[in-house]
């Protein structure tokens, strides 16, 4: 049976369609490998979204092509094969085929039959994803309506296009049904779900709806990527008062100061997003807050950069990454002005880390001594034999934030809730003795 292997590159939404792909392979008749060396088929699932996002894409393109035994087939997808699918297929000939979102046909093909693939678009619609994990990403949109001038997505993702609410709730129901206890929303701009259907606000009755799988399994919702202009009083409100909807904010902020926000073609500043997250805590003290920066955007002055680590000092959001700018083709900002020089840039990198680790570290540190639920994710690796657990509780969302360590923890298993005493921090990660199990899918 001709095996395959798959390499995911870039965002969480990416393994969104590694998923699906992997799904739609296994449903061919395909089998999955865990060594490059005796797959059949190797895809990579690239990332446009920066230009060291391109490179890495590239990169691990041709060290594949070098790992994978002879005759194996090489198939590049996603996002950076949609955008500069012949450029690649070009430059790049130890690639058997660049597969976009677009066209018909089958990535089994390049192995079963020897053909050239022309898209993946309907396996990506129609395959269920299979989980490997007791979490699962539920993408509820795809494509953005806004044009923030450093951003490439819209050009090649479209205008936000909602799945309707019944999809999303039958393709829950069945990640619960195979064991997964906790989802993640995504989309490009997650609280703007729901306009391109006439319904402005139609993430709150989202979380609503499948909320009430609880009763079937599901433990927790969480939602990442929320532009800050549409997180207001009825879907925070939603969202602390639904069991399921952890307090987690995945902010995407950007910057703090307005004139360059203005440039970004953003919403906001520090002083509205200070006021976002101050009335957050003061209804929900254990709320977590996570955001992004891009740092050197052209026009950054000292004062804006200045203005940044102020609101960083002041916000203390559990987790902030921090991004130099690169100049997209075709954005607004690659033909801006006043650009600013990489020795700046990376300084200015320097400062935001260390000014933000032990921010992190510090609220990390203060979880010493309390008890916390933790969504059992799996056995650490590192060490098969100690029975160790690695988990997470709803201050960290899968593959982006630190995560738990569990000890004790000889009863539990993946895809269970327990109840444990956090005894130490290092880093982002956590430390902490499994008390009881309080939760989550069955053992
Ligand atoms: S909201 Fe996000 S995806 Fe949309 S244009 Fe802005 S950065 Fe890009």
């Amino acid at each position: 049976m001709p095996r395959f292997f798959v390499e995911t590159l870039g965002c969480p939404k990416n393994a969104v369609d590694s998923d699906k792909i992997i799904a739609s392979l296994l449903a061919d008749g395909l089998e999955s490998s865990a060594e490059v060396g005796d797959a059949d088929l190797v895809v990579v699932n690239t990332c446009a979204f920066v230009e060291a996002a391109r490179q890495e894409s590239i990169d691990t393109a041709l060290a594949l092509a070098d790992a994978a035994k002879p005759g194996a087939r090489l198939v590049l997808t996603g996002c950076m094969a949609e955008r500069y699918g012949e450029e690649l297929a070009d430059a790049l000939p130890e690639v058997d085929a660049v597969v976009g979102f677009a066209g018909e046909g089958s990535l089994s093909e390049v192995v079963l039959l020897g053909r050239k693939p022309t898209g993946v678009r309907d396996l990506l619609e129609l395959a269920r994803p299979a989980p490997s994990a007791p979490w699962a990403y539920v993408k509820v949109a795809e494509g953005c309506d806004r044009a923030c001038a450093f951003c490439a997505i819209p050009s090649f993702r479209g205008k936000q296009r909602s799945r309707s609410p019944e999809a999303i709730e039958v393709e829950t129901r069945g990640l619960v049904e195979a064991g997964v206890a906790e989802i993640v929303l995504v989309a490009q701009d997650l609280a703007w779900y729901g306009r391109d259907t006439g319904e402005p606000g139609a993430l709150a009755p989202l979380l609503a709806r499948l909320d009430r799988l609880s009763s079937e399994g599901l433990a927790r919702i969480r939602l990442l990527y929320l532009y800050p202009s549409e997180v207001r009083d009825p879907l925070v409100a939603t969202m602390l008062e639904l069991p399921t909807v952890v307090p987690y904010f995945d902010l995407s902020l950007q910057h703090a100061s307005a004139p360059l926000m203005r440039r970004m073609k953003r919403w906001g500043n520090g002083e509205r997003f200070l006021e976002l997250i101050s009335g957050i805590r003061a209804s929900e003290p254990a709320a977590a807050f996570r955001s992004s920066f891009i740092v050197g955007f052209p026009g950054e002055r000292e004062r804006d950069h200045d203005e940044l680590l102020a609101f960083l000092a002041a916000a203390r959001l559990d987790w902030a990454g921090f991004f130099g700018f690169s100049a997209e083709d075709g954005t607004a900002a690659a033909t801006m002005d006043d650009t600013v020089a990489d020795d700046v840039m990376v300084e200015r990198l320097r400062e935001c880390s260390e000014l933000q680790d032990p921010i992190t570290r510090d609220a990390r540190d203060a979880l010493i001594g309390t008890v916390v639920d933790v969504l059992v994710d799996h056995f650490d690796d590192s060490d098969p034999g100690a029975g160790v657990l690695v988990g997470r509780t709803h201050r960290e969302a899968p593959e982006i934030d630190g995560v738990v360590r569990l000890v004790g923890a000889g009863f539990a298993r993946p895809g269970a809730i327990v109840a444990a005493e956090v005894t130490g921090a290092l880093g982002p990660d956590l430390e902490a003795r499994v008390l009881a199990t309080v939760g989550g899918q069955p053992t």
